[in-house]
């Protein structure tokens, strides 16, 4: 890789559309629309630096290894699959949402091992550990919801916004494990190698950053 050039990974989908407004206040825009085309890879207005669009889980590991010099990627991701191997120098405050424990609406309490289905299985489990709880985990992918009035599972992990989802599948949030937002990782040799030009996007996003709280 060029040392000039600054790759960045953004994340596809929900994100992507909140990620996009903030790089254009930071004044990085990317030279064609991200989502009308099918291309992994765009150049922006700044001629040394390009924007890559990947799935969330991938932005770690491009960023860990170098092929990417910075990302940006849910909180959820960072405590589901590890946070090391990269720094993590800003909150975006966008994509705000909760990690939240949920059940079947009035639902009381089980006796015995409680049974927990998620896709966060590193974070359900050390959460329920610190609570003490012993449980029985069980792996989904998708569609979470429909786990408790499946009969598959007493309680999900995932992640709360509005709570529509939660409410629209006979479920109420419980617990709440963590605050999610939108973060940026930076590789730590790029971080290095290319510290002038990183110090010159964090300081314009962190200005993007503090501009769109203010008119909150
Ligand atoms: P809601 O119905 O608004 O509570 O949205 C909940 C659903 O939207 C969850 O099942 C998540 O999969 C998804 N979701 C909402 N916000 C985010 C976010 N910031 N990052 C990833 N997924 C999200």
């Amino acid at each position: 890789m060029n040392s000039t050039q600054l790759v960045i990974a953004l994340t596809k989908g929900r994100i992507l559309d909140e990620v996009l407004p903030l790089f254009e206040q930071a004044n990085i825009v990317p030279a064609e629309n991200i989502n009308e085309s099918r291309k992994l890879i765009f150049d922006t207005n700044l001629e040394n630096v390009k924007l890559m669009v990947i799935r969330g889980s991938d932005v770690p590991t491009y960023v860990q290894f170098g092929s990417a010099d910075m990302g940006v990627v849910g909180k959820d991701l960072l405590l589901e699959y590890g946070d090391e191997g990269f720094y993590e120098p800003l909150d975006l405050k966008i994509a705000e949402c909760r990690l939240m424990t949920a059940e079947p609406v009035g639902s009381t309490p089980v006796q015995g091992r409680l049974k927990v289905a998620t896709k966060f299985t590193n974070i359900a489990k050390k959460y329920f550990a610190e609570q003490g709880k012993q449980i029985e985990l069980i792996k989904l992918n998708g569609a979470l919801e429909l786990a408790p009035s499946m009969g598959l599972a007493d309680s999900i992990v995932d992640i709360v916004d509005t709570g529509k989802t939660l409410v629209a599948n006979g479920l109420e949030p419980r617990e709440l494990i963590a605050h999610i937002s939108s973060r940026v990782i930076v590789n730590k040799a790029s971080m290095k190698i290319k510290n002038a030009l990183i110090r010159e996007i964090l300081g314009r996003l962190r200005e993007a950053v503090e501009k769109m709280v203010e008119s909150r």
